[in-house]
């Protein structure tokens, strides 16, 4: 990353998970958090955690959960000078409880606390003005204020040469407003690397069947795209029609949360730091796993040596 920091902009909260497994949160019932959480934070701290230059863009609030969030990058290695601290709203939250079939039920404060609170401020532009990379979720194009900052940003990354990484991250405002989903649409047109998961990949590219999105996709510019298979693992696809495929690990999933942004986070910085496509995705299946077995969304964020550690103690999943 010798062209300077990878960039993540977007929501960042604290998430509160209930201890039993069941339907929703209409009882009172035993709950366990605040964890630092936010798929763009949870990305970024991954980032920092294996070893990148990493920085942060967003807002909390002026309290407890907003610190959390900030001892928790910080510790990691990210750098916070991108982070507002709104004195007015509090920091956004997610209650999440896991169903019997793994499904989940949220009760979100997001829209109306600081995570959607943040836009263009001197701490911002310093660090568009060096930063090397850009890392966006799906999920922040529904807040309002981010977009003007990811143009902006983005437009500077690109003018030095810098590259973009894209993880659809879908969540039904990005199929149903019209807007976002024209920003969605041309941030794929933008995106050097794609990290969907499941169906993104052919809502990305708008078209059906696998081969018909990936060349469509690559038409459009695409150079990687990474798909993510949950349990049966990754497999990268790059322009020139190499396809190279990753196994999972087997782990005791407790909290699969965060799993996909801990991937993307690790993957991005193992590729920007130079490694080959194989070594990345290995990296990435060893944080995306490693993540699933702890409690909290990114709770199980690994450094270099932890993820060294499960990649040679965890068995494979058989293809
Ligand atoms: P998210 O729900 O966080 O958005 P995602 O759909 O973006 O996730 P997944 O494919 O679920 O991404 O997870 C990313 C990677 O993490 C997978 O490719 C896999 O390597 C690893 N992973 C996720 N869940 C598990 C699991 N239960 N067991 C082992 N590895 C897992
Ligand atoms: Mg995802």
């Amino acid at each position: 990353d010798a062209l300077g920091p990878t960039l993540c902009i977007g929501e960042i909260l604290v998430e509160i998970v209930a201890t039993m497994p069941g339907e929703g949160f209409r009882n009172a019932l035993p709950l366990i958090g605040p964890f630092p959480s936010g798929a763009p934070a949870i990305f970024i701290d991954q980032c920092g955690r294996i070893g990148g230059q990493a920085a942060m863009i967003g807002a909390v609030g002026r309290d407890d959960f907003g610190q959390v969030n900030i001892d928790r990058l910080v510790r990691d290695g990210v750098d916070v000078s991108g982070i507002a601290i709104d004195p007015d709203y509090p920091t956004g939250s997610a209650f999440v409880r896991y169903r019997e079939d793994g499904s989940r039920d949220f009760v979100f404060n997001i829209e109306r606390s600081a995570a959607a609170r943040f836009g263009w401020t001197p701490a911002v532009a310093a660090l568009a003005a060096r930063a090397g990379h850009l890392h966006v979720m799906g999920s922040a194009l529904s807040i309002s204020g981010a977009w003007e900052v990811i143009r902006q940003v983005l437009a500077q990354v690109k003018a030095r040469g810098g590259t973009l990484s894209l993880d659809p991250n879908l969540r039904k405002e990005l199929t149903q407003d019209v807007e976002t989903r024209e920003r969605f649409l041309w941030l794929v047109g933008q995106a050097d690397l794609l990290l969907p998961s499941g169906e993104e990949l052919e809502d990305a590219a708008g078209v059906a069947g696998e081969e018909a999105a990936l060349a469509a996709l690559f038409a459009r510019g695409i150079k990687e795209i990474v798909l993510k298979r949950g349990e049966a693992g990754a497999s990268c696809f790059l322009s020139d029609g190499r396809r190279i495929d990753a196994p999972s690990f087997v782990v005791d999933a407790v909290d699969p949360t965060g799993a996909g942004d801990c991937f993307g986070g690790a993957y991005l910085t193992c590729r920007r730091l130079g490694q080959p496509v194989e070594s990345a995705l290995d990296y990435g299946c060893a944080a995306g796993a490693r993540n699933a077995t702890l409690r909290g969304p990114m709770e199980g964020a690994g450094t270099r040596e932890e993820l060294d550690a499960f990649i040679a103690t965890t068995q494979r999943r058989a293809s």
